[in-house]
């Protein structure tokens, strides 16, 4: 009989794993959200579109290279953009130090990647797993409503580390590895406009106390709608603001955008916030991956390695050829 794996989190370490071990286990990945990709997330409102978390990232490694070229052919990803300058004052922009290596985007929309992975996978949607429940030579997986979800022989989680934690049991042995991981928050300020501003740039690092980076959306390829701005905060002002009123961060947001570009974009017909309790990897594990062969638990996602997208796909890469050989060897 095929062993039983459940891989909780639909991000891009869990679609990876899953794509890896389907051909030798039966496979299911569980997701909390109704989308798929995790932090590499899109957000669609008044015919605009918000890529939300991850703007862009790039390939380093062989293996990750062919994944994108992969997904670049079946039409998942695209280029963009071409310079990230950073606004240093008032409308003022330095040049790009860091251009010549490409990156890339989801197309149509950030979660393109994600899509193009799960094809093939069994995926359940909108299920939060709840602390595993220890069974005779395996798991029992509940949901947020104690639904029974079933027994597996191994569990993967891919969840950001503080919530792996919640869910392994205390007797799990990647418990120490967990506790050395940080994690920090990050704000989102989303603005869709009618009319689209000019900036002189599709994406810019921001020089600045409060506000880190902001693209225009509807510059991505394959963004048809309305122009739409997205505006991250700097990781460690959200730390200092996670549990602030909303209403007054995005205050803050749009006066340090406002000071930055030189335009006010209070009156703009669309203005949301998105709160990330866990975006960017402060500390990571130091190992590629857990794995508890005596329980069959294991761990994976960005925050073994560093802070990027390519980092999950390396850290469940890595956990996959251990697993690919285990279930070989039966
Ligand atoms: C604001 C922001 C900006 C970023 N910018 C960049 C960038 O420009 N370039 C770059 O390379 N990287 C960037 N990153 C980082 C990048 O998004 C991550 O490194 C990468 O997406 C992590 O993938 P992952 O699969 O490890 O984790 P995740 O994408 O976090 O996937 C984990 C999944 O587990 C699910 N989950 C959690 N708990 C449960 C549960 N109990 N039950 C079921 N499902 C659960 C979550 O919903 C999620 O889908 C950014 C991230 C953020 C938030």
């Amino acid at each position: 009989m095929p062993k039983s794996i459940a891989i909780i989190g639909a991000g891009l370490a869990g679609l990876t794993l899953g794509q890896r071990l389907k051909p030798q286990a039966n496979v299911t990945i569980f997701e909390k959200s109704r989308g798929l990709g995790g932090r590499m997330a899109t957000r669609r409102r008044e015919e605009c579109a918000f890529d939300h978390g991850a703007q862009y990232f790039t390939a380093r490694s062989e293996r990750f290279r062919t994944l994108v070229r992969e997904a670049m052919i079946a039409g998942s990803l695209a280029e963009w953009p071409a310079a990230v300058p950073t606004l240093t004052g008032p409308a003022q922009l330095a040049t790009d130090g860091r251009s010549g290596e490409a990156r890339y985007v989801g197309a149509p929309a950030m979660t393109g990647l994600a899509n193009h992975m799960a094809r093939g996978l069994e995926i359940q949607r909108e299920i939060t797993i709840t602390p595993l429940i220890s069974e005779e030579n395996g798991w029992r997986l509940r949901d947020q409503d104690q639904r029974d979800l079933g027994r597996f022989d191994l569990v993967i989680s891919t969840a950001p580390a503080p919530q792996t934690a919640r869910l392994m049991p205390q007797a799990f042995s990647g418990h120490a590895a967990l506790a050395e991981v940080r994690l920090s928050g990050c704000f989102t300020l989303m603005i869709g406009l009618e009319i689209a501003p000019q900036l002189g740039f599709e994406a810019a690092r921001i020089d600045d106390e409060i506000l880190s980076f902001m693209a225009v959306n509807s510059t991505k390829p394959g963004r048809p709608g309305k122009p739409a701005l997205v505006v991250h905060s700097r990781n460690d002002w959200a730390e200092a603001n996670l549990e602030s009123d909303r209403g007054a961060v995005t205050e803050q947001m749009l006066a340090s955008l406002e000071n930055r570009t030189g335009v006010n974009f209070r009156q703009a017909p669309w203005i949301d916030l998105h709160r990330w309790r866990f975006a960017n990897v402060e500390q990571a594990a130091g190992e590629p991956f857990l794995f508890d062969p005596a329980l069959g638990l294991g761990a994976c996602g960005d925050w073994c390695i560093g802070n990027r997208v390519e980092a999950a796909f390396q850290s469940a890469s890595a956990l996959a050829d251990l697993l690919t050989t285990i279930l070989a060897e039966g």
